[in-house]
């Protein structure tokens, strides 16, 4: 640390510090780009990182998780809230009428896969006079009143009952029940309009954003909002029959009659999964019991958080791993343990549950949007990006070019990622980013 103070590039480094916006780890880019006048030849000018602090270009991270860098993950969850309300109110290209399209906010549980330690609003977590006791000798029954930081919370009452192979393999099929929900979305509402589902298209658009989030126990579910449009989308009106009361008669028929099947391999039968019976769908209105703000926060705030609340690893884990050595909590290492087992299993190779072990079984996006829900992330990005190239054009690096005549040549490699321990406490004090957890559990 006293080491990059006293360097006499300490500004420089300090400069590139502040354009990563504080990520955790940098990718450290070491090369050059020039700009040549294709027409005279002429070298208009050159950028190398060979005077830059430790010979080396920072650039952030650009991780969703906030696990890993909290400074990049606030980046996509902004974004993320952005993009999500203007597909509710308007804006970034959005036109306020869609605000008079139908839009619900819909959430898709799993089934139950054994009873868990529960928060309850009232009363106990799972009061039962005359609890049956179960093979392991457990009885089923918990009389506690969690508290909302009980690490028992989510955790099954006999981990010997659990099924953990249903667990897991519906994290892995979430995704697939997701697609046939909305294609049986979509066959539904054809039905209602008198349409063939060849024909919707050219009536109406079902435009969603989603977002995957870990229950406590381990299993995604799913947070929705669900939006007709016309058949250009958000820029045109949906058709008249096409309601918020026949969107919602189409969400509850679909979410009930979806399934997908798991072959039966070795000893294991074949299973058929299905969301679960708990199925919440709200009108999302500008004043009403839920906000087009309360809707983008949630969405967005999830759509930074992988798996972590259930105490598993944020990095992928190699099969022959010892699982003791990661200091998990046992449902945590069950779940993994079970993806592990069944990942190894040639007929179920499809799911990859070996590669999202450390996902429980979850391969997807945390957070999707369909094509035509507002703006994109890219745009977002891009506008972002434009305004940092103006900013390094004022600021010297870059000249001013007509793009046309000018030839760019970059060469780039990759020279490492992160910072050492003491860059790191620099980091903090210059950008207010959070520091690591050094291990020990202190913070
Ligand atoms: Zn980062
Ligand atoms: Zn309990
Ligand atoms: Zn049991």
């Amino acid at each position: 640390m006293i080491t990059r103070l006293n360097a006499p590039d300490y500004d420089r480094w300090a400069a590139q510090i502040r354009a990563t916006g504080g990520c955790r780890q940098p990718i450290h880019l070491r090369g050059k780009v020039e700009h040549w006048d294709a027409v005279t030849g002429q070298l208009l000018h050159r950028y190398t990182t060979r005077h830059e602090p430790d010979g080396v270009l920072r650039l952030p991270c650009k991780t969703r998780s906030a696990s890993r860098c909290p400074a990049c993950a606030e980046i996509y969850r902004a974004d993320t809230y952005h993009l999500i309300r203007a597909g509710l109110i308007g804006g970034k290209g959005v036109p306020e009428t869609v605000t008079d399209h139908p839009t619900l906010f819909v959430t898709l549980t799993a089934p139950s896969f054994g009873a868990v330690h529960t928060r309850r609003d009232t009363g106990p977590c799972h009061a039962r006079r005359n609890a049956p006791t179960c093979p392991h000798g457990t009885v089923m029954s918990c009389t506690a009143k969690h508290r909302p930081d009980d690490p028992r919370l989510g955790e099954p009452l006999c981990p010997d009952c659990y099924d953990y192979t249903g667990s897991v393999l519906f994290n892995a099929l979430a995704p697939l029940l997701w697609k046939r929900l909305a294609d049986s979305l979509r066959r539904h509402l054809a039905k209602l309009g008198g349409l063939a589902l060849r024909e919707l298209r050219d009536h109406l658009t079902v435009s969603f954003a989603k977002v995957a989030e870990y229950q406590r126990r381990g299993v995604v579910h799913f947070h929705a909002v669900i939006r007709l449009d016309g058949p250009d989308g958000p820029t045109t009106p949906p058709p008249a029959w096409a309601t918020a009361d026949a969107l919602e008669q189409a969400v509850r028929h679909a979410a009930r009659v979806v399934s997908a099947l798991v072959p039966a391999v070795d000893d294991q039968p074949a299973r058929l999964f299905k969301w679960g019976a708990q199925l919440d769908i709200r009108p999302i209105t500008l004043d009403g019991e839920l906000t087009e703000q309360a809707v983008a926060g949630y969405i967005a705030k999830y759509a930074t958080k992988a798996a972590e609340c259930v105490g598993t690893l944020d990095r992928r884990i190699n099969p022959l791993d010892n699982l003791d050595a990661f200091n998990l909590r046992d449902h945590a290492k069950r779940l993994i343990a079970e993806c592990l087992r069944l990942g190894a299993i040639e007929d179920l190779a499809d799911l990859r549950l070996t590669q999202w072990a450390h996902m429980l079984g979850f391969k997807g996006h945390f957070s999707t949007r369909s094509r035509r829900y507002s703006t994109t992330l890219g745009a977002l990005r891009a506008a972002r990006e434009d305004h940092a190239r103006d900013h390094e054009i004022t600021t010297g690096r870059l000249p001013l070019v007509d793009e046309d005549t000018v030839l760019v040549i970059s060469e780039w490699e990759y020279a490492g990622k992160g910072h050492s321990a003491g860059d790191q406490l620099l980091v903090a004090a210059l950008t207010g980013a959070r520091l690591p957890d050094m291990g020990g559990g202190a913070r």
